[in-house]
């Protein structure tokens, strides 16, 4: 057995946490840089939330209101220059997985005068340091080293990719936020499909956690007790509310706590291939994250059963995933059918483009997928093909 396991974030989980934990907000900085989509986190009230413990405390502020789902390049070291300028000497997240990977990012170039080419992969040193308030409950980057970014531009970071955009992260230690602070109350007014979509995303970090080959003891056991807490609020997310108020808070909190979880998970353990899959159903369709994942999900687990049925020397992982879950998996893939109701299908020359790229999460899966078999699971997925047993 071998292990080793970094997990520095300290999380809050209470009502109001922000402004009971201000304190600790106190610790990071003199100014911060608060970091939101364009209107949410006004409407929910956790904007206000955050400058009300940021004025307590006595420190400034200066927001970048302006990150759009699928943050891009553009987007990121926009933010990191005006963090620059403005001397801010923490950042804010605040919102879903988009303004909490742009807010990692944007600090990282605050610190970092990196030039666009040579961005992703490098090894930065400095960033300044994060605290985030997740909104959404699904993607876990309040618990996670990584930002995942839209890379629209060409080396010169102005002119438009040659090749067109494609999703890419950066991770380092230094990204994992200081702080999460997770307060339910801001997700009360989540619809039903960014809560769906959502979970779904939270569901497959769990999934993907267990499938990949940096699995270990400690991700095992997190996956776990996502994927059942996840399971425990299963029939409301099938049978959704029409207002989503209604829904408890004590759903929306064991969410919010499963998607924190979860990103514990692959924070150790990355994600597998469905996550590579679903990049491009996001970048040409505009699918949600989690959505996207859904869609592969059942394709994906299907074949790794098969797999293991073929090959008696690949340990078998799937009994064990499904014991996980607290069901066999034709009743999980009835379920996600449910939630994702009528699905996408792509054309002929989608399946052929995508089929022939690169997945870089394929090497991180258990048992690697050929470019074959990436095909077969995108026909099963959005073609219609439904040849996987
Ligand atoms: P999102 O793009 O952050 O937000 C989706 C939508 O939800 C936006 O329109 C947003 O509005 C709205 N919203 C957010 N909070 C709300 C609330 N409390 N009430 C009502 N509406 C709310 O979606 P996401 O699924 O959370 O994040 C997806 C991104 O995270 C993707 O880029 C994905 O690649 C990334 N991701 C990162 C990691 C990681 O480890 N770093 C892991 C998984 C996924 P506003 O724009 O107005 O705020
Ligand atoms: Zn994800």
């Amino acid at each position: 057995m071998k292990l080793n396991y970094l997990m520095p974030t300290r999380i809050l989980l209470e009502e109001d946490c922000l402004y009971r934990n201000r304190i600790l907000l106190g610790e990071l900085g003199r100014k911060a840089l608060v970091v939101t989509g364009k209107n949410s986190a006004r409407v929910n009230g956790s904007y206000a939330d955050a400058v009300q413990a940021l004025e307590a405390n006595g420190q400034d502020h200066v927001p970048f209101q302006r990150v759009m789902s699928n943050p891009t390049d553009l987007c990121v070291y926009e933010a990191g220059a005006l963090a620059r300028a403005e001397g801010c000497d923490f950042v804010l997240a605040i919102g879903g997985g988009s303004p909490m990977d742009a807010a990692k990012a944007a600090a990282v170039l605050a610190l970092n005068d990196i030039p666009k080419e040579e961005f992703f992969g490098l090894a930065f040193k400095t960033a300044l340091p994060v605290a985030a308030v997740p909104t959404t409950a699904g993607t876990g980057s309040e618990t996670t080293p990584y930002s995942v970014l839209v890379d629209t531009t060409g080396p010169d970071g102005k002119t438009p990719r040659r090749e067109g955009p494609v999703k890419r992260s950066v991770g380092s230690p230094l990204l994992f936020p200081r702080l999460a602070f997770l307060d339910p109350k801001y997700s009360f007014g989540l619809s039903r499909d960014i809560t769906v979509h959502t979970a779904m995303d939270a569901l497959s970090h769990g999934i993907e956690g267990m499938l990949s080959i940096r699995a270990n003891h400690v991700s095992d056991l997190l996956a776990r007790e996502s994927m059942a807490l996840i399971q425990g609020c299963l029939d409301l997310l099938c049978n959704f509310p029409s207002d989503p108020w209604t829904l408890s808070r004590e759903v929306r909190e064991k969410l919010l706590l499963a998607s924190s979880i979860a990103g514990m998970v692959i924070a150790q353990s990355g994600t597998a291939v469905p996550h590579s899959m679903g990049y491009l159903f996001t970048l040409n369709w505009g699918t949600d994250h989690g959505r996207a994942n859904g869609l592969l999900m059942g394709s994906f687990l299907k074949w790794c059963r098969a797999r293991e049925a073929a090959d008696p020397s690949i340990g078998p992982r799937i009994p064990v995933l499904c014991s996980a879950l607290g069901m066999d998996l034709d009743r999980f893939c009835g379920i996600m059918e449910q939630l994702l109701g009528k699905r996408e299908k792509a054309t002929e020359r989608e399946l052929a483009a995508w089929g022939a790229m690169p997945m870089k999460n394929a090497a991180n899966t258990y048992i690697k997928p050929g470019q074959e078999e990436i095909m077969a699971m995108f026909q099963d997925a959005v073609a219609g093909g439904n040849n996987l047993r």
